[in-house]
């Protein structure tokens, strides 16, 4: 398949892995918006939120998130989960992905 995050999680294409479990892995977004920048990818392929069958990503993704935000010193100031969906949510990578985003302040603005 020609997905950007299925050749990363193949190892295909390089990628700065900071975490790695059967279920999913977290990256660092290539164009990182903020000190902070990952992305937490399920392993299985889904197109978006949407079509996401597997509860317990989510479940594990924020617990991930959890976890990293202490690891990356976000916790205590704060940080943004985001999951941009289809094309008036933002999103540009077909294969769902949730953004940790923090180390500046962010704006208040959702858009
Ligand atoms: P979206 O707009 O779909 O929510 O977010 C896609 C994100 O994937 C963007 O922040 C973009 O910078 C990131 N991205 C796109 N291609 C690559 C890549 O090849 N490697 C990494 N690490 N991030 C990527
Ligand atoms: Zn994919």
């Amino acid at each position: 398949m020609d997905c950007i995050f299925c050749k990363i999680i193949a190892n295909e294409i390089p990628s700065t892995k900071v975490f790695d479990s059967e279920r999913l892995i977290v990256i660092e977004d290539i164009s990182a918006q903020a000190p902070t920048h990952l992305l937490v990818i399920p392993k299985k392929h889904y197109d978006s939120i949407l079509d996401c069958d597997d509860d317990l990503f989510m479940t594990e993704a924020i617990a991930a998130a959890r976890e990293l935000s202490k690891k990356y010193k976000v916790d205590e100031k704060g940080f943004r989960l985001v999951i941009n969906t289809n094309e008036e949510g933002g999103q540009t990578v077909f294969h769902l992905h949730m953004h940790i985003i923090g180390g500046r302040q962010l704006t208040g603005q959702m858009g």
